[in-house]
């Protein structure tokens, strides 16, 4: 089965970031880390070692990571991809790290202690230090979104969202959004936290925040003809409401006019709201200005209007 559309939206927006320049060293740090959040996994092994391995869909994603260890922390992943048959033969790509590079990597993000006798212990924290820069923040949504992120097509809806494993993740992201001044929605998802954008100008700034402008001039695009069409529509709407009240009424008129010729003769009538009935009764579908028009010598709108009022209140009195 062909992914939704919604995927599409997202993937082009992740295949536009991970064309990114890798950027400064302490963003490349940033983005590892969010990536290691929300992509990756510690294996625990007897003996105390641990290891790391990372698993994503995105084949961008999985270079971009591959480079990025390997430029900022000189650590050699080994990069290959598994095929889940009950997935539809979906291929995910899995970067695994030796012993010595995981430590390397935990150490460095500050995930990770090694004290005096070689032992390592883990603090699942996110790493305080590529927080605090304005750039680091932007590396850290960019990594976040290629590890964890999802985003509606524009075309339907306006939402972007990052799925936190872990509740910390979530409040961090919250926190950060707090900061750039996007305030997010936070909810849980299957056990999962959930943390997202809900108005379109708050996920374009994301988009552009984190570095893909050519999905917010998409988006924008996407934004103004859907507007349009919006507007468009509500003015054909309008305008059919108006000319559907315009021919209820124009009908009564017709009925109004055939009941007093019916009942006793338009000839009854003085010459002027003869002359009108008549038009009328010819014309139900025209509008008032052109019944005026029609008029020998022509009337204004309003004088059709008043004769049109006084032949309805004739036919309302008749016995
Ligand atoms: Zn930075």
């Amino acid at each position: 089965m062909p992914r939704d559309q919604n995927q599409s939206f997202a993937g082009g927006v992740k295949d536009e970031l991970v064309r990114l320049p890798l950027g400064k060293s302490c963003c490349q740090l940033s983005e590892i880390g969010a990536l290691t959040r929300t992509s990756g996994r510690l294996h625990f092994r007897s003996g105390g070692s641990l290891t790391v391995t990372y698993r994503t869909e995105h084949t961008g994603t999985a270079r971009r990571l591959f480079r990025l260890l390997k430029t900022r922390l000189q650590v050699s992943p080994v990069l290959h991809y598994t095929q889940s048959p009950r997935l539809g033969g979906r291929r995910t790509w899995v970067l695994s790290l030796n012993e010595s590079d995981s430590r390397t990597l935990l150490t460095a993000l500050h995930m990770a202690e090694t004290d005096d006798d070689g032992r390592m212990t883990i603090r699942r924290t996110v790493p305080r230090h590529p927080l605090t820069r304005q750039c680091c923040r932007r590396a850290f949504f960019r990594a976040a979104f290629l590890g964890a992120g999802t985003m509606s097509n524009p075309e339907k809806s306006y939402h972007l969202e990052w799925r936190a494993e872990d509740d910390r993740l979530a409040e961090t992201l919250r926190r950060l959004l707090e900061k750039a001044e996007m305030p997010a929605t936070v909810y849980e998802r299957k056990g999962q936290s959930v943390v997202c954008l809900k108005r379109a100008e708050h996920v374009s700034d994301m988009l552009a925040l984190m570095g893909a402008g050519g999905s917010v001039l998409k988006m924008e695009n996407i934004r103004v003809s859907r507007q349009t069409r919006l507007r468009a529509s509500r003015a054909a709407n309008c305008d059919e409401h108006n000319s559907e009240r315009m021919l209820d009424a124009a009908q009564k008129q017709a009925r109004a006019c055939r009941d007093i010729s019916l009942r006793v003769g338009l000839f009854t009538l003085p010459p002027a709201l003869r002359e009108t009935a008549r038009a009328r009764m010819e014309n139900p579908d025209l509008s008032l200005a052109e019944l005026g028009a029609m008029m020998d010598p022509p009337v204004s709108k309003s004088a059709v209007n008043h004769r049109l009022r006084r032949l309805t209140e004739i036919a309302e009195h008749l016995e």
